[in-house]
């Protein structure tokens, strides 16, 4: 089960809550394998992730869950 980062435990340098609402929501979809500009599944490199859509790219990798 994966979950989100405690936004309490977020500060972004110089952002608003906005921002580190994103910035948990971004992570989230990274380690859900997910792009976070909705593209859907990242294809897994050598060094972590990328989006073929939008080249976004990652060196977190996406945590394994049991899909059921
Ligand atoms: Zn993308």
């Amino acid at each position: 089960m994966i979950e989100r980062i405690d936004i309490s435990r977020i500060h972004v340098l110089g952002g608003t809550d906005d921002d580190a609402r994103r910035f948990v929501e971004s992570d989230f979809k990274i380690r859900s394998g997910l792009c976070p500009n909705g593209h859907g599944l990242l294809q897994e490199t050598d060094f972590g992730q990328a989006c073929e859509q939008c080249g976004f790219s990652t060196n977190k990798r996406a945590e394994k869950v049991a899909h059921q």
